[in-house]
């Protein structure tokens, strides 16, 4: 059902100068599922994820956000939680001084959200300690943190597995996929790398020079072998 879709793209077409960057890219997103977005770097990813945004205007094509197109109300934003690149911080202030500013943005309702945030991302302990303490892993936990505080229906990661160390990444993934579970929030993850996601992906979509050239269920993914990986990358 069409009202099921929390995030619906169709026929994005996009160029910087000369270059063509996302040629007529169509994907929807269904109320509760984790849709990976895989391609290698400089594939269109992060342009597929600003234009949702509205950081890139598109040449063509529609987006439609829970239901309403572009351009989008501030409300609408306001139901997405993101973490665009390596979230950034103030250095010099503690974990929550960090989460009460996020909130005299996002709604002051959101600060009583703050100690079942850091709970669920395994922070609470911390919540006196100033950013510069914390480890790279504990700052993408953090910002996961950051990005859900305002109850998001929809969660918007573009590589934040980028740096961790393999345990990181085993914490990170079952972390979404916890927040996925309890709170029943759809997520799109763009990744480079498809064994950091497709363990809890619903849906893969393959992005190759900025075209989406295949969409992968979850059971055709078992089914698959990991090979798929040096498949797109070599496209
Ligand atoms: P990465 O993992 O490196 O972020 P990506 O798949 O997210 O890769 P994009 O960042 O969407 O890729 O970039 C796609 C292409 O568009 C790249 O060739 C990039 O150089 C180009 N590009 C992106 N933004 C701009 C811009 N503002 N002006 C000019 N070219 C741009």
């Amino acid at each position: 059902c069409l009202l099921n879709n929390v995030l619906e793209i169709k026929k994005l077409t996009k160029s910087f100068g000369e270059q063509l960057v996302l040629d007529n890219v169509s994907l929807s997103l269904k109320k509760g599922m984790i849709y990976g977005l895989l391609g290698a770097n400089g594939a269109g990813k992060t342009t597929i994820i600003k234009s949702i945004f509205d950081f890139v205007k598109p040449d063509s094509g529609e987006i439609s956000l829970f239901n309403e197109k572009m351009p989008q109300s501030v409300e609408q934003f306001k139901k997405i939680g993101s973490i665009i690149e390596t979230p950034v911080f103030y250095e010099n202030m503690t974990v929550k001084e960090n989460l009460l500013l996020h909130c005299d943005y996002m709604g002051e309702q959101f600060k009583n959200n703050i100690d079942r945030v850091l709970k669920d991302v395994g922070l609470f302990n911390e919540k006196e300690k100033m950013i510069n303490q914390l480890s790279l892993g504990m700052k993408q936990r953090l910002g996961i943190g950051r990005a859900l505080l305002n109850e998001p229906e929809l969660l918007i990661l573009d590589e934040p597995i980028n740096g961790l160390d393999p345990e990181g990444i085993i914490d990170f993934r079952n972390l979404i996929l916890t927040i996925n579970q309890t709170y029943g929030t759809t997520v799109l993850i763009s990744s480079h790398i498809l064994i950091e996601v497709f363990k809890i992906v619903d849906r893969i979509g393959i992005v190759a020079k900025g075209k989406l050239i295949k969409e992968v269920s979850k059971k055709d993914l078992e089914e698959m072998d990991l090979d798929i990986e040096e498949y797109y990358l070599s496209l």
